[in-house]
């Protein structure tokens, strides 16, 4: 059961406390409060656990500050909507706002080599105003011989670079827990130079012991990649685990689906399923055009597949784009051949911007407005 505040209620209010005390007094149960920092408010939500089956509603909705009481349905229990419209999760981190409302393009490169590379894409990050990037240190591949990332030894450049050009926020994935502590004491080294969103691979989409241990670190919140092969359902459990843990810093990415019928693109794009995961679930929603597409394909306008996509997946709503960079593709130590070049980002974000004002003016003219939550 979870229980809604009404929006000015304080974390500390007296309001609050009632609620909790009238909450805890039933046999079984405990609470656990969560803030939710949506675009135009904040709300605080009491989660009821234990043995909630025989705890009333009524009693709850009686008080002023209570706004709505819900029934967890047992699907996708923390991270659902439980089919009332509960808000988005969204969530603030190193001075960056998520939520299902807004939208943060992560130019950067797939794998982390020279450092000049690296302070390249920064540096022109910088330039065009962006604050956020990927940058893999640890890559999971497909053949042992393959290069598989500099690992924890790059990790104090990458973070001093992104601290010189502004950066914020770094998307960095990991394939073992140990890579927690090796970023996170790469960022106190480097005075918190800047902000990891820590990145679940499709590969470890159901790593249940690795989804279990980022769930159960708040410190840094997490980009979780659906499985490449397994159900939508089944990758919104395995964000469960991640959530249940007690991390609800969470962003939901798409980026294709192993098929050959996707041919000729590297995976079969799913954009579709961008409004479909805001609506089921609370999480923003990424996409990643360039695992998706996989090449620098064009279309005969000049368009290469990896805009197109792209643009599909904004004008769907899209929270978030991961998105492969590089200033010198042929240096490149993994996927350099789906890499955009340097040249092509101002553009890149041109048509982002552009694609993103359509959207809002199809939710602005087209939308229905919504009844309730928001
Ligand atoms: C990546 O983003 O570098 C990556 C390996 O992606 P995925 O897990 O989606 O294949
Ligand atoms: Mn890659």
């Amino acid at each position: 059961m979870i229980i809604v505040m009404k929006a000015d209620t304080q974390p500390d209010s007296p309001e609050l406390a009632q609620v909790i005390q009238m909450a805890e007094g039933y046999p079984g149960v405990s609470t656990q409060i969560h803030r939710i920092e949506g675009a135009t408010r904040s709300v605080t939500e009491i989660y009821l656990l234990g043995s909630t089956g025989v705890v009333p509603i009524e009693p709850f909705e009686e008080f002023t500050s209570v706004e709505r009481v819900v029934r967890v349905t047992e699907k996708f229990r923390s991270i659902g909507r439980h089919g009332v419209g509960l808000e988005a999760h969204g969530f603030d981190y190193n001075g960056v706002h998520f939520s299902q409302d807004n939208l943060h393009v992560f130019p950067g490169v797939c794998a982390v080599d020279e450092p000049h590379n690296v302070e390249a894409m920064f540096a022109a990050l910088k330039e065009h105003g962006v604050v956020t990037s990927r940058a893999g240190a640890y890559k999971p591949r497909t053949s042992p011989y393959d290069f598989q990332g500099n690992g924890a030894d790059c990790l104090p450049f990458v973070f001093e670079l992104a601290g010189k050009y502004g950066i914020k926020v770094v998307a960095m994935e990991i394939t073992h827990e140990s890579h927690i502590d090796e970023i996170q004491a790469a960022l106190a080294s480097s005075g918190q130079a800047t902000g990891v969103l820590v990145q679940i691979g499709t590969r470890n989409a159901q790593n249940f012991e690795l989804l279990k241990v980022v769930g159960q670190q708040t410190e840094l919140p997490v980009l979780f990649k659906r499985g490449m092969g397994i159900t939508l359902e089944e990758s919104l459990n395995a964000c469960e685990y991640v959530a249940s843990g007690g991390n609800r810093r969470i962003i939901f990415a798409l980026r294709g689906m192993k098929t050959n019928l996707g041919d000729p693109h590297r995976n079969f794009v799913d954009f579709a399923h961008v409004p479909v995961v805001k609506r089921l679930s609370r999480l923003p929603v990424c996409i990643d055009p360039s695992h998706s597409v996989g090449s620098r394909a064009m279309s005969p306008e000049g368009l290469l597949d990896i805009f197109n996509v792209t643009a599909q997946g904004v004008i769907a709503g899209a929270n978030m784009v991961l998105v492969d960079f590089h200033p010198n593709p042929e240096q490149a130590l993994c996927d350099g051949p789906q890499a955009l070049l340097m040249d092509e980002l101002p553009r890149y974000l041109e048509d982002v911007r552009i694609v993103r004002a359509a959207y809002e003016e199809r939710v602005a003219k087209i939308a229905t407005p919504p009844t309730q939550g928001g």
